[in-house]
């Protein structure tokens, strides 16, 4: 592409770096589906940090790959929406303040073709820049300055959360537990043909802890599955697993599905596992 220079640094073998444009000679790295569509390949998830501060680009880039995720780098958000038409990220992380485009347009043009999560990475930490981006179809925003070890777990959790939906909503799985039927794909519960009135949240955290099904979660862990975030009010977790059991056990004093394990954290399971 004419004028902007990507912003390529040194970077360790792992890492892709590249220059921009939809037709670089770099490996691909998507992940390849066998022709049952099930992955035979795992690939580390691709982030695409769209910064032009390439210092902070290439240290984001080199926590991002202790974390295992390989990182592209682009430094305008003109560069970006190539890239992305080229080879759509999982994760984006967006700078506000670009050269040309603002990193709110070019969000909104992301999202217009990606579910994929957002980051806002900032130094505008005005609310209205965090409501306009959020509004946007931003998932997180992470303040300037920032610590990149928090940014880089921060990455991780909102792709665990991408990747638990898809997988939910790629198999069109459904499952059963006494007389509810937990609808991934669509994204709801029923019991008898109804559908039990369940928030975002609450059927977020069922839906988590039903697709890992006899798996233990602390609040910690649930809170950045199902929440996508860090640090936070982790008593969230305990409100919103009661309001769950409030809706979907008959004892809520004696949970049949969703177990507290003392000291350990929440449960599913069912009963005739
Ligand atoms: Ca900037």
């Amino acid at each position: 592409m004419q004028g902007g220079r990507p912003i390529i640094g040194t970077c360790p073998a792992k890492f892709i770096c590249r220059s921009s444009g939809p037709y670089g000679a770099s490996p691909r790295s998507g992940r390849i589906l066998s022709p049952m569509g099930i992955k035979s390949e795992r690939t580390a998830p691709r982030v695409l940090i769209v910064e032009d501060d390439r210092d902070i680009a290439e240290l984001v880039a080199a926590y991002l790959g202790r974390e295992g995720l390989s990182a592209v780098i682009v430094g305008s958000a003109e560069e970006a929406i190539i890239e992305c038409a080229a080879r759509p990220p999982e994760l984006l992380l967006l700078d506000l303040g670009l050269p040309g485009a603002d990193g709110l347009d070019l969000l909104r043009k992301f999202r217009e073709s990606s579910t994929a999560p957002v980051i806002i990475v900032s130094a505008r930490e005005s609310d209205e820049d965090k409501i306009a981006g959020l509004g946007l179809g931003a998932d997180d925003f992470v303040s300037k300055p920032f610590s990149p070890k928090v940014l880089a777990a921060r990455a991780k959790a909102q792709l665990r959360r991408a990747a638990y939906g898809a997988g939910a909503s790629a198999s069109g799985a459904r499952l059963i537990f006494g007389p509810y039927v937990l609808d991934f794909e669509g994204k709801l519960l029923e019991r008898g043909g109804s559908r039990v009135p369940l928030s975002r949240r609450e059927f977020e955290l069922l839906a988590f802890l039903a697709s890992n099904e006899g798996r233990t979660f602390g609040p910690e862990e649930l809170y950045r599955a199902v929440w996508g975030l860090e640090h936070g009010d982790l008593s969230t977790v305990a409100v919103h697993v009661q309001r769950v059991r409030r809706k979907i056990e008959d004892e809520g004093a004696r949970p049949r599905w969703l177990v507290t394990i003392p000291g350990a954290g929440y449960r599913f399971k069912r009963e005739d596992r």
